[in-house]
C-alpha cells in the first residue's frame, strides 16, 4: 500500500465527526501532546522537585507564627498548595480532562516508572494484581492520614506522602517491565481518580476496536497494562498519549464526550463490583474522617468511652503512642493518646460501614424493583450498574467537604459566609441532579421506560440525599 493510500484509508476511519467540538478541539490537543510527549519527562522532573519541597522543606523551617499566611510563610503555602489547591483541583479536573494529572503531571507515578526502568522487572505478583489491593491501600492511607493529622502537621505530610512516594518507587523498582504497577494496582489516589474519570469529558478510544471486552495485559506500550484495541473503560488510563499516533490506523485517539456518558452507558464500559464497593467504602471513610472533627456527639462518645476505661483502672488508654501512628505535637497543643487513636479509627470505620450499608440497601432495592418491572440482566449486574449513579454526588461531596479550603479565598474576596454556602449548595445540588440523571439513564438502558422508571429510581434519590445529608456539616456547617 502506498503512503497516500494509507492516508486515504486513515481519513476514512470515522473517528471524528467534522464540525463537532470533538473534531475542532480534540485533534489539535492530541497533536500537541503527541508532538511534545517526549518532553513530559522534564515536566515530571520539575514536579518531582516541587513535590519534594512541599512535603519535606517545612520540616526544616521554623514553626509558622499564628498569623502567618500562605503568602508570607512557606509552611502555610505548602499546606494550602496541598489541601486548598492540589486536592480539590485534581478532582475537579477529572470532570474536564480525566486522569490528566496522572499522565502529565504526577511526580509519584513518574518516579515509580523511572525506578521500574532501572529495577528488577519481576512479574507482577497476584497479591498486587488483586482488585481489592488499592481499596485496602486507600483505606489505610486515609485512616493513617487522620490519626497523624496530615492536614495540620508538616511531619505527617512528610510521613504520609513521603512514605507513599517511597512505596511507589520500591514497587516500581521490583515489579513490572516498563510499567506502572503502582499506578494500576496500588495507588490510593489513582483508584479515586480512576472511578471519577468515568464521568470525565475525555476518553481515549480505540480507532479499531477488537471484541472481547477490556483486558489486562503486560505486553504492549501501555504503562497501566491496558489491552489497547480492547479498551472500554477510562479508569486505568492515565492519559500518557503513548498509544496515540494521529498518522496510524491503530492505537487510541482522543475523544471528547458528554461528561457522565461512560456511566450512563456503563454496561458497555466494563462495570466492576470492586469499583462500586470502593465508591461506597471510600465515600464512607472520607466522610468519617471529616465528621469526627466537627460532630459534638463524637466528643461525647469519646468522653464516655474514656471514663469507662478509667473506671477499670486501664490508664494506658490515656498514654500517647508512637509518632508515626498518631499525632504527638505538644508544641502545637495536639497530643493524641490510645483513646483518640482507637476512637478515630473506630468512628471512621463505623461511618464507612453505615454509609456503605445505606447505599447498598438503596442500590439493591433499585436493582430488585427494576427486575420486577422488567429490566434485563441479573440482580447482581443491575446492582453493579446502578451503584455507579452515586459517582457525581460522591465526588462533589468529597471536593466540598475535604477540599473546603479551596473556597476560603472567596471570603477574602469579600463574599459573605452565606454566599459561599450558596455556592457550595449550588454545586452540591448539581451533583445530586447529575446522579439522578445518570440513575435514570442506567435504568433506561436496563430496559425500563416511561412510568416504570420512577419507582426503581426512588431508592437512588434517597441514597443520593443520604450522602448529601451525611456531608451536610462539612458543606454547610452544622
Ligand atoms: S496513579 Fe497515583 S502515583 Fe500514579 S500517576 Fe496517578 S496519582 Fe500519581
Ligand atoms: S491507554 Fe494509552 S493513553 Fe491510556 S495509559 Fe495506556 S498508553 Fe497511556
Amino acid at each position: 500500500m502506498t503512503r497516500s493510500q494509507a492516508a486515504d484509508r486513515l481519513a476514512a476511519i470515522p473517528i471524528r465527526v467534522p464540525g463537532t467540538l470533538d473534531a475542532k478541539m480534540a485533534g489539535p490537543v492530541e497533536a500537541f501532546f503527541v508532538r511534545h510527549r517526549d518532553r513530559l519527562v522534564w515536566l515530571h522532573a520539575v514536579m518531582f522537585l516541587f513535590f519534594l519541597a512541599v512535603i519535606f522543606l517545612p520540616l526544616f523551617l521554623p514553626e509558622a507564627p499564628e498569623n502567618a499566611t500562605a503568602l508570607n510563610n512557606f509552611t502555610r503555602f505548602a499546606n494550602y498548595a496541598m489541601w486548598g489547591l492540589w486536592f480539590p483541583l485534581v478532582f475537579i479536573s477529572v470532570i474536564f480532562t480525566g486522569r490528566s494529572w496522572c499522565g502529565l503531571l504526577c511526580p509519584m507515578g513518574a518516579a515509580s516508572e523511572w525506578a521500574n526502568k532501572k529495577g528488577l522487572q519481576r512479574p507482577i505478583p497476584a497479591w498486587v494484581r488483586w482488585e481489592g489491593t488499592p481499596i485496602i491501600s486507600f483505606l489505610l492511607i486515609t485512616i493513617l492520614g487522620q490519626t497523624v493529622g496530615v492536614r495540620d502537621h508538616p511531619e505527617a505530610v512528610a510521613e504520609v506522602f513521603g512514605g507513599t512516594l517511597l512505596l511507589a518507587i520500591a514497587l516500581g523498582f521490583v515489579y513490572g517491565r516498563n510499567k506502572r504497577a503502582w499506578c494500576r494496582h496500588m495507588c490510593p489516589i489513582g483508584l479515586l481518580l480512576g472511578v471519577f474519570s468515568r464521568i470525565g469529558a475525555v476518553q481515549f478510544a480505540p480507532k479499531r476496536k477488537k471484541a472481547g471486552g477490556d483486558r489486562f495485559t503486560e505486553k504492549g506500550v501501555c504503562p497501566t497494562m491496558i489491552d489497547i484495541p480492547r479498551k472500554e473503560e477510562s479508569r486505568h488510563c492515565i492519559e500518557c498519549f503513548r498509544c496515540v499516533n494521529p498518522q496510524s490506523q491503530g492505537g487510541l485517539y482522543l475523544r471528547l464526550r458528554q461528561p457522565g456518558e461512560e456511566i450512563a452507558q456503563i454496561r458497555r464500559h466494563h462495570p466492576n463490583p470492586y469499583e462500586v464497593l470502593f465508591l461506597f467504602l471510600g465515600t464512607g471513610i472520607a466522610l468519617g474522617g471529616f465528621l469526627w472533627l466537627v460532630l459534638p456527639q463524637y466528643q461525647q462518645l469519646r468522653q464516655a468511652v474514656g471514663s469507662w476505661f478509667i473506671e477499670r483502672d486501664w490508664y494506658w488508654i490515656g498514654e500517647s503512642g508512637p509518632w508515626w501512628l498518631m499525632s504527638v505535637h505538644p508544641e502545637r497543643r495536639e497530643v493524641f493518646n490510645w483513646l483518640d487513636f482507637s476512637m478515630i479509627v473506630g468512628f471512621m470505620l463505623a461511618v464507612m460501614v453505615l454509609l456503605s450499608l445505606v447505599l447498598s440497601l438503596t442500590t439493591g432495592l433499585s436493582a430488585w424493583l427494576a427486575g420486577r418491572l422488567g429490566a434485563d440482566r441479573g440482580l447482581a449486574s443491575r446492582f453493579v450498574e446502578l451503584g455507579y449513579q452515586y459517582a457525581p454526588v460522591a465526588m462533589v461531596s468529597l471536593v466540598l467537604g475535604l477540599g473546603g479550603e479551596l473556597f476560603s479565598p472567596l471570603t477574602r474576596l469579600g463574599l459573605s459566609a452565606e454566599m459561599v454556602g450558596l455556592v457550595k449548595g449550588g454545586l452540591f445540588t448539581l451533583g445530586l441532579l447529575w446522579s439522578l440523571y445518570l440513575g435514570r439513564r442506567i435504568l433506561s438502558n436496563q430496559g425500563l421506560q416511561g412510568a416504570r422508571l420512577w419507582l426503581p429510581l426512588l431508592p437512588g434519590v434517597i441514597g443520593s440525599i443520604a450522602v448529601g445529608l451525611a456531608w451536610w456539616p462539612a458543606v454547610f456547617g452544622i
